[in-house]
């Protein structure tokens, strides 16, 4: 039995340095979400955006600072509610030697392959199915695919995680811009109730957006609403 999680999150005063460097990559951090709540980071390549996300799903802890989802330090979390809780759309998509099927399930461990076929639908995949449906093998020894290929079976595995909360990470780089419009209007969708933490440098879906983070050099030098820009 899994207790509900909200999807609140609190992001504290987070100081965080990567082994071996002395200089801080993330200066004194806070960001303050609430349930539902979208939040866009903006900033130039370098300045720690993905960084911030790796220490979310604590990849990493921050030797400063304090994070919490629903008032529960990150610490604290089981690593299997962790999970559940937070669906995230990495910057780079790990597609693995597989099934499409084994691609997928990881996402949604009961999912049926009704589900995974829809969820390629929904991110213009059919054609993947093409063939051996969701036997198709991928990568080494199988089909191999295109890097928008790769980008979409990541936002596929999103819809099928329905978590609480959506960290995405630049999740449309290098797609054309009308594709971009529409995975972006997909995911959105999904996460209409969901809390929303969303990586970009592009302006495609900033207006849905309730807070608008500019970072640079580590640190938040900007937040607003849609209206700043
Ligand atoms: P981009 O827009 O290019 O994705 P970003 O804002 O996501 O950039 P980060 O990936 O968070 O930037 O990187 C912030 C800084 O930390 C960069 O200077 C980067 O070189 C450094 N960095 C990132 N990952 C590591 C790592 N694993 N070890 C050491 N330094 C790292
Ligand atoms: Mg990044």
């Amino acid at each position: 039995h899994q207790a509900q999680v909200n999807g609140d999150i609190s992001i504290r005063n987070i100081t965080y340095t990567y082994y071996g460097s002395d200089e801080p990559v993330l200066k004194d951090v806070s960001l303050e979400l609430k349930q539902g709540e979208k939040l866009a980071l903006l900033g130039r390549t370098g300045c720690g955006k993905s960084t911030l996300l790796q220490l979310l799903t604590r990849n990493w802890d921050p030797q400063q600072g304090d994070i919490s989802i629903d008032g529960i330090a990150l610490p604290a979390w089981h690593e299997d509610s962790l999970r559940q809780a937070i669906t995230v759309v990495s910057q780079r998509v790990d597609v693995f030697n597989g099934s499409l099927r084994e691609n997928l399930v990881l996402a949604k461990p009961d999912g049926s392959d009704d589900e995974f076929r829809d969820a390629l639908a929904k991110v213009g995949l059919e054609a993947l199915l093409e063939g051996k449906g969701l036997d198709t093998w991928l990568g080494e020894g199988g089909r191999q695919i295109s890097g928008g290929e790769r980008r979409r079976i990541g936002i596929a595995r999103a819809l099928l995680h329905d978590a609480p909360i959506l960290l995405m990470d630049e999740p449309t780089e290098g797609l054309d811009r009308r594709t971009e419009q529409q995975i972006i209007k997909l995911l959105l969708d999904h996460a209409k109730d969901k809390t929303v933490l969303f990586i970009t440098h592009r302006l495609v879906g900033l207006d849905q957006m309730d807070q608008i983070c500019l970072m640079d050099e580590g640190k938040i030098i900007e937040s607003g609403q849609h209206d700043m820009l």
